[in-house]
């Protein structure tokens, strides 16, 4: 690839289902690997997992400690829910996902759950930095509740780059599953460790060399949303239906 062609492009990583019963030894051999390229990601942890599938490991009595010296690293901190359980088949304002811990519930119902998953962030002395969305599912009743208890930074949506809402929240987009060098934009790629295979990991140690040098930070790119959602916005979540299509069209 003709390094010339990213050289205007952006990027961002996140780690999703960061939780006490996580994949240790995976984690451990990709948190090393962030180190050495001296990336910054997002990681969204979840407060109170409740999620059998998520249950891949003995819990870590040291958990906490380790969410916070991410943070103290200077990498980023999502609210990944409250407990990653599923209530209903709502797909939310993205679509993309039919199943929710927040889409179709009552104001009420969100506010709790959402301050229920802030206390143990606080108790934990954990800040959350951005809304992760389980299963990217959540609507306008979510946004409200979180700027209402003072998250006003949401990773996810379609975009070129980040861009404000009506309401005056951040939204940082997060369009891919994995690294792949775009022409330019800020781009947000989303890991599950359960994704990583041995043939994963050696495509993720090679695109991380090839696109560490242009990976920012959460705090990096917070100053780039001052604009509002625009056309070329919507054509990113067209172009992103295509390359769905074609992986559909491939296999
Ligand atoms: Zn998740």
């Amino acid at each position: 690839m003709d390094t010339q062609f990213i050289q205007g492009a952006r990027y961002l990583l996140r780690f999703d289902d960061m939780c006490p019963t996580m994949d240790w030894s995976l984690w451990d051999q990709v948190e090393g690997l962030l180190v050495e390229a001296g990336v910054k990601p997002i990681l969204a942890v979840i407060p109170d997992n409740q999620d059998p599938r998520l249950l891949v490991a003995p819990p870590s009595p040291v958990f906490w400690d380790r969410v916070r010296s991410w943070q103290a690293r200077g990498w980023s901190i999502g609210l990944h829910g409250y407990q990653h359980t599923y209530v209903n088949k709502d797909p939310g304002i993205l679509r993309l996902n039919r199943k929710s811990e927040f889409a179709g519930l009552g104001y009420s119902e969100q506010v709790e759950k959402l301050q229920k998953g802030l206390e143990v962030f606080e108790r934990e002395g954990v800040h959350a930095d951005a809304w992760v969305a389980p299963a990217h599912s959540f609507d306008w009743v979510t946004v409200s509740a979180l700027s209402a208890l003072g998250i006003r930074t949401i990773s996810d949506g379609m975009a070129l780059s980040p861009y404000q809402d009506r309401q005056g929240n951040l939204w940082i987009p997060q369009q891919f599953a994995n690294m792949r060098p775009m022409p330019f934009g800020v781009w947000t790629f989303c890991y599950h460790l359960e994704d990583f295979t041995p043939k994963a990991m050696v495509t993720f140690r090679k695109r991380l060399k090839q696109l560490g040098p242009r990976m920012v930070s959460l705090q990096d790119v917070a100053g780039m949303g001052n604009r509002p959602q625009s056309a070329g916005d919507r054509l990113v979540g067209l172009l992103r239906q295509a390359v769905s299509g074609l992986r559909r069209l491939k296999r």
